[in-house]
């Protein structure tokens, strides 16, 4: 039997970094300045009935902006899902789709709950809305992947960095994958005078070797490519029959698995 860990990101890397920004206001545009200066990569979780208020962006201006990172679903106009009739968090969840997909020209398959708001029946409702993953406001203080992405929650929020990269970036390789997620809102580093956090933060996380910078959608698509993986009993065969490379270690050695390839070990 071969010594296989399934716990490298692509390229082999041994750690990935995520961040996930919600609303899309007009303090977004200093945030992609910050992060696309240090190499980082982020989802923005996006409103779409507020573009006649100053405080917000236009649509308009999604498409060049978040260039190079991930334009997800954050519901038409910020309304509690646990709070509505079904119908109407349907309408919420497509209105917001088929306005970002319109301006980005994606397919969009993931959001973050307005207010942190879900339970079981909005869950239902957002899987039929084509939503794969969607992120919650509850912070882990951990770097591990969800279990189920429907219920993604996050390592922690901007004001609660404390020490948690340095621990981070510290761990070894170990059976899992290893996963940093900061969320928040690009409003409150203005509010709170505290823009600096990210700046900081960036230049420290940013540009490292060992760091897969992802969005939340690779994210999620690559840990699905790993668990679709096809083993023999004896583990001394893999074949990968999705649509994305697999990285992994094979008795200690990095390994790549390529879509529709069987290794043998
Ligand atoms: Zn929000």
């Amino acid at each position: 039997m071969a010594d296989l860990q399934f716990s490298l990101w692509p390229g082999g890397k041994s750690k990935c970094l995520t961040l996930s920004y919600d609303d899309g206001r007009v303090e977004d545009r200093r945030l992609v300045e910050i992060i696309n200066q240090n190499g980082v990569r982020a989802t923005f979780h996006l409103n779409t009935a507020f573009e006649c208020r100053e405080e917000y962006l236009p649509v308009s201006e999604f498409s060049d902006l978040y260039r190079g990172h991930e334009i997800s679903v954050h519901t038409h106009s910020h309304p509690s899902l646990t709070q509505l009739p079904p119908s109407l968090v349907l309408t919420e969840v497509m209105e917001n789709r088929r306005i970002l997909e319109n301006a980005s020209g994606e397919i969009i398959r993931g959001m973050s709950y307005p207010f942190g708001d879900y339970n079981d029946e909005v869950i239902s409702l957002l899987k039929g809305c084509g939503m794969e993953y969607a992120r919650t406001v509850e912070e882990t203080g951990q770097f591990r992947v969800p279990g189920d992405f429907m219920r993604w929650s996050p390592t922690c929020h901007h004001n609660r960095l404390g020490n948690l990269w340095e621990s981070f970036i510290g761990r070894s390789l170990d059976s899992r994958l290893l996963l940093f997620y900061l969320w928040g809102h690009s409003y409150e580093f203005s509010r709170d005078n505290n823009w600096y956090i990210m700046e900081e933060f960036c230049r420290k996380a940013g540009n490292q070797p060992e760091v897969w910078y992802a969005t939340n959608i690779e994210i999620k698509e690559y840990v699905t490519a790993i668990k679709a993986l096809r083993l023999n009993a004896a583990q001394t065969k893999v074949y990968n029959p999705s649509a994305v490379a697999v990285w992994f270690l094979a008795e200690g050695n990095p390994v790549c698995i390529k879509p529709g390839e069987l290794k043998a070990f």
